[in-house]
């Protein structure tokens, strides 16, 4: 039966889309450039525990790069430098998509391995405004997987 149930999966993401899936941008743990990493701010990014933390200028519509937790490793708290200037030096690809993107477009692009999050975005049109970009959330390699076993996986 557990077999069955994965087939199923795998067969359902055929007609979803990236925001079915998504962690939607309210619940997505950011930070801005600005932040000064000592101790208290890398304190704060290990409990929260994600492996990816989306990095913002000015507002969090305006996401510009991406921290990864494992770059702190070799920083020393008390040289204070902003997440702008960690970021800077690694330069991680920061990919966006539309909300709109089939789940096996996704995973196909997942599964070449180039990155394993992207930012995820929707057309805003207004009356006499040229349509901006509006960040919805964000979709990992995880989220699709999930979907696919149809089962919360439990991080160990
Ligand atoms: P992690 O390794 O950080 O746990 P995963 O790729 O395993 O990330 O994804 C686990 C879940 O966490 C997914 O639902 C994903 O959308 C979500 N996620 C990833 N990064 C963040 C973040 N910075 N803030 C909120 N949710 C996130």
């Amino acid at each position: 039966a557990e077999e069955l149930k994965i087939a199923v999966g795998a067969m359902e993401i055929s007609d979803k889309t990236v925001s079915d899936v998504m962690t939607k941008s309210d619940d997505v743990f950011m930070l801005p450039d600005t932040t000064v990493l000592n101790t208290k701010t890398v304190a704060e990014i290990l409990r929260m525990g994600y492996t990816r933390i989306p990095v913002y200028s000015g507002d969090r519509n305006h996401v510009v790069s991406l921290l990864f937790v494992k770059d702190l490793a070799l920083l020393d708290p008390d040289d204070n430098f902003t997440i702008q200037t960690v970021c800077g030096y690694h330069q991680h690809p920061l990919r966006f998509v539309m909300q709109d993107t089939p789940l096996r477009m996704m995973l196909e692009e997942f599964k070449k391995g180039d990155y394993h999050l992207a930012m995820v975005q929707r057309i805003v049109c207004a009356e006499d405004t040229d349509p901006t970009y509006e960040l919805v959330g964000v979709v990992t390699l995880e989220d699709i997987v999930e979907e696919i076993l149809q089962a919360e996986i439990v991080d160990e």
